[in-house]
């Protein structure tokens, strides 16, 4: 085991490629896009050494041109899952016993296979199977990955270095083990990052892993599958299933030796899963962890001190990258009265010059929503404003899912600060604008504090200090990311750790040391050199 007290490489944040005209990585991620578009997929379930053909397939196709098929993908069954849960306890045997500086060298590997040989196929597979634009699929599949992955590895090393005081009588020290099970993790689509980190994360601290992908990014998660093999990560400590997403967790949730959920998505699926856990307790051999980041209805507030364009930028940005489809995404907007006529015209610019369609065309700002049933609901709410009295589209409300499901960056101006899209996560490119009298500034941040059950992120634009004082103080609960002059979308690892509170999460920080934490469980260890020999203290004496 240890042999030395080993310094990790210091983790750096991966330099973001500009892929503009005439770039060489422009030319590589589009001759990689082509290839893998013309290239039919066969996505097996990967469970340890084993790559299990169901024959029970489901069909991918890109967001923004749905008749094209790019593979298949197989779907499990009750017994996968088992065998899963089983292949995983199997291989922790080994796992958990490794030492740490090897399970560090792994995915310090991966890392680089990212940042290196696999960066233009995640990234080409990002933009296809998730409709991403090049730089949205750079800032999250080569970037955001490489970065949990060196990161974490420096925060195992602080977690591993984090010891308690002994002295000379005795020795103390804290073994940070890995937990006893199997961690389950359920990933979004919106994010290859997140879908990579979560469950590496907990393999990285000794955990083996059962990983349930989102339907709409398997994709990517073959090649995360491919990178992780590459890599170096043993057969059965990261086993990769599909197939119906209850199913899978009610397997899941029945196991005595689950130990912990990594879970990303929505609140309603991630409240439903606690239930779940809750009912099974009396199962489990130890009390799991439950981590989960959920929703959003991020906010955007201007004080009349505001830089109009500023604002109207943060907004254009923050609302419609990757079509609004970031948990983070700006989805209402208070802006104050007079500063309103000039951010108006500021925004419908700004959005008229937006063009959109496949990503393969890279003057394409916007591309398509993630799946019909989004494109539908999205479609429902802009029908829905176009009736309503206290609402207006100002610019976009226009949608078409002949070719993509396509739907246009599209601003709603509502009289009523309670509007349903006011409150509601939509998850796309839909932002609503409420306008407030610039007298009410105090009575507005109480808006915004009151009137969305999430907390994720949130932004404040202000040239005045006092104002963001107030604001940063009146709205401490509203966001567990908050921005003063910036837009609330883009945190990096490392740099601004991530998560919300209220029914945006446990906010257990993904990119932070605070996360690893949760998938280990200390043990202290106190060797007494000289044990005593006689029951009797001092006081006792005569
Ligand atoms: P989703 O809830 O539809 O799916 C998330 C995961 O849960 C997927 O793997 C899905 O298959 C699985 N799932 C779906 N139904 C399930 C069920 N009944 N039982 C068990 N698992 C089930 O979410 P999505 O559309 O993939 O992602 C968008 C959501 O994720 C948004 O709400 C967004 O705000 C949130 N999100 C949050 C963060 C964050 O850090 N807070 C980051 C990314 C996405």
């Amino acid at each position: 085991m240890g042999k030395g007290f080993f310094q990790v490489p210091p983790a750096n944040n991966e330099p973001i490629k500009s892929y503009a005209p005439g770039t060489p990585e422009r030319e590589e991620v589009l001759l990689t896009y082509k290839e893998l578009y013309n290239t039919k997929v066969d996505v097996p379930l990967y469970i340890g050494s084993e790559e299990i053909r169901t024959n029970n397939t489901a069909t991918m196709h890109p967001p923004h041109d749905h008749q094209h098929n790019l593979g298949v993908y197989h779907l499990a069954e009750k017994k996968h899952i088992e065998q899963a849960i089983e292949t995983a306890l199997e291989a922790r045997k080994k796992w958990s016993k490794l030492a740490w500086e090897q399970r560090a060298a792994i995915f310090l590997k991966a890392a680089d296979l990212i940042s290196g040989p696999y960066r233009y196929k995640l990234n080409a597979a990002t933009m296809i199977g998730q409709s991403k634009n090049i730089f949205q699929a750079e800032i999250d599949s080569a970037c955001e990955i490489a970065d949990f992955l060196r990161f974490n590895v420096e925060y195992m090393s602080e977690i591993y270095s984090d010891q308690p005081e002994s002295d000379e009588t005795a020795w103390n020290r804290v073994e940070h083990r890995p937990l006893e099970g199997f961690v389950y993790a359920v990933t979004p689509f919106n994010f290859t990052a997140i879908a990579g980190n979560l469950p590496s994360a907990p393999a990285l601290m000794g955990n083996v892993a059962v990983w349930k992908p989102s339907d709409s990014q398997v994709f990517s998660a073959k090649i995360l599958m491919d990178v992780f093999q590459e890599a170096g990560v043993p057969d059965g400590v990261i086993n990769m299933v599909m197939g119906d997403p209850a199913m899978i967790t009610d397997v899941v949730l029945q196991s005595p030796d689950f130990s912990g959920i990594h879970y990303t998505g929505s609140t309603e699926v991630f409240k439903d899963i606690w239930a779940k856990i809750g009912q099974n307790i009396h199962t489990y051999k130890t009390y799991p962890r439950i981590v989960g980041e959920t929703g959003g209805k991020d906010f955007i507030i201007a004080h009349p001190s505001s830089n109009t364009k500023e604002v109207s930028t943060a907004i254009s940005r923050g609302a419609f990258e990757f079509q609004g489809q970031k948990c983070s995404a700006a989805s209402r907007v208070y802006l104050p009265k007079s500063l309103w006529p000039q951010i108006k015209e500021e925004l419908i610019e700004d959005i008229s010059s937006f063009k959109m369609g496949s990503p393969e065309d890279m003057g394409n700002f916007i591309n398509a929503v993630i799946h019909e049933r989004s494109f539908d609901k999205l479609a429902k709410y802009i029908d829905q404003a176009k009736q309503d009295k206290d609402a207006e589209i100002i610019i976009g409300g226009n949608y078409d899912k002949s070719v993509g499901y396509f739907v246009e960056p599209t601003v709603i101006v509502t009289s009523d600060p309670h509007y349903t899209t006011m409150e509601t996560e939509l998850f796309g490119p839909v932002v609503t604008i409420y306008i407030y009298e610039d007298e009410k500034w105090e009575e507005t941040l109480e808006l915004v504090d009151n009137t969305s059950a999430y907390a994720l992120t949130g932004a404040i634009f202000s040239k005045d200090r006092y104002a963001a004082a107030e604001a940063t103080d009146k709205l401490q609960n509203a966001a567990g990311n908050f921005y003063i002059n910036d837009k609330c979308t883009g945190a990096v690892v490392g740099r601004q750790p991530f998560g919300g509170a209220r029914a945006s999460g446990t906010n257990d920080k993904a990119g932070s040391k605070l996360n690893l934490q949760r998938w280990v469980s200390q043990r202290l260890i106190k060797e007494t050199f000289v044990p005593a020999t006689d029951y009797r203290y001092p006081f006792l004496g005569e």
